[in-house]
């Protein structure tokens, strides 16, 4: 088991395929100027399929998640998927995405053993959509999202950050269309996580501000603690159920009590946590011929270290140096 001095236990592995992306999210990456890591030091596929199956059979890993950068941009990403699907025991496995390019791959990846995705889009308005990813991809993204339901990823959710000024007045909006679309709407609040250092708490909109919002359209009702589990995500009953909203509000309403969540950078680096200034490789000890049972030894020993709290609450908390992009969110 991945188990850290505060008794979590890790089940969920986030693993971040590239660091590279096709848009350019002003909470995420600077609109030019960020060095990509060289081509050597990614992991490569069989790489990542066998930290993957470490993680599954000898490490207590239930949940896989691929993310980045654009996870789409992996050009292996159908055959990773295929062969962690033949893993025993099988993972669950998802995908965060920006939804450009699922239009063509909803279908592959389904059939390659992939269960959900997760599709990030921050807005309805195509004009709001440049603004924020400085790039004209509106229209790819909601293709990507209805063709990621008819290939049955379900449920499809959808993740949405609230910038002030750009779509602070769009909650409301969106979860009427995503309760029309059938797609699980989640807020994630503004993190500390950009590449430009720009974030600012004053500035930043909150699960408060977010709930406010919503409430002058609908009514919301908690869903309890019991069902929340180790989700980052609370989550509220809209007009009384079936249909739920969540908000991700790691800033304001931390939830690293419940963490079970363990990392991989896309240059094979095991982070404890998104706000971790540590990483510990494991494309060393891959690349020097380490058996499987030194890897896992590795990876145990980091995530002993994980620290109880992100430090966010903390004055003297320090941004981390790798960009959001470069973690895998
Ligand atoms: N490119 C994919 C995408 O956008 O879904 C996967 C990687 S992205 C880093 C994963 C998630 O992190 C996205 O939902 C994105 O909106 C979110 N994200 C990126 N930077 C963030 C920040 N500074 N604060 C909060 N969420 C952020
Ligand atoms: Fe790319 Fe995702 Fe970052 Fe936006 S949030 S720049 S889509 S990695």
């Amino acid at each position: 088991m991945l188990i850290d001095t505060y008794g979590r236990v890790a089940t969920d592995l986030r693993v971040s395929l590239t660091d590279r992306c096709n848009l350019r999210c002003t909470y995420c990456m600077p609109e030019e100027g960020l060095q990509w890591l060289a081509k050597p030091d990614l992991l490569s596929d069989d790489e990542i399929v066998r930290l993957i199956r470490i993680a599954v059979t000898e490490l207590g890993v239930t949940e896989v998640r691929f993310t980045g950068g654009e996870p789409l941009l992996r050009p292996g990403l159908v055959g990773i998927v295929e062969r962690c699907a033949e893993l025993d025991p099988r993972p669950r496995m998802s995908l965060t995405t920006n939804g450009i390019g699922l239009e063509r791959t909803a279908r592959a990846l389904r059939d390659a053993g992939l269960d959900r995705v997760n599709v990030s889009l921050d807005t309805l308005r195509p004009e709001v959509f440049q603004a924020i990813t400085r790039r004209k991809r509106h229209g790819d993204v909601l293709r990507g999202l209805d063709a990621a339901h008819t290939a049955g990823l379900t449920p499809v959710k959808v993740n949405a950050v609230l910038m002030p000024g750009l779509n602070d007045d769009e909650a409301p909006e969106l979860l009427a269309w995503a309760l029309e679309k059938g797609y699980e709407l989640r807020f994630i609040e503004q993190m500390p996580l950009d590449a430009q250092h720009g974030w600012k708490r004053d500035g930043m909109i909150t699960a408060g501000d977010i709930l406010a919002s919503l409430r002058t359209c609908f009514t919301l009702t908690p869903e309890g603690e019991d069902e929340r589990g180790s989700a980052p995500a609370e989550r509220w009953l809209v007009d009384g159920g079936p249909a739920t909203v969540g908000v991700i509000a790691s800033v304001t309403r931390p939830f690293c009590r419940a963490c079970d969540r363990t990392r991989l950078t896309a240059d094979g680096q095991v982070r404890t946590c998104l706000f971790a200034r540590e990483e510990s490789d494991l494309r060393g000890a891959l690349r020097s011929g380490a058996p499987d049972e030194e890897i896992a030894r590795l990876w145990r020993l980091a995530m002993w270290g994980k620290k109880a709290g992100s430090g966010l609450d903390d004055p003297s908390f320090l941004q981390p140096d790798r960009p959001m992009s470069a973690i895998g969110g």
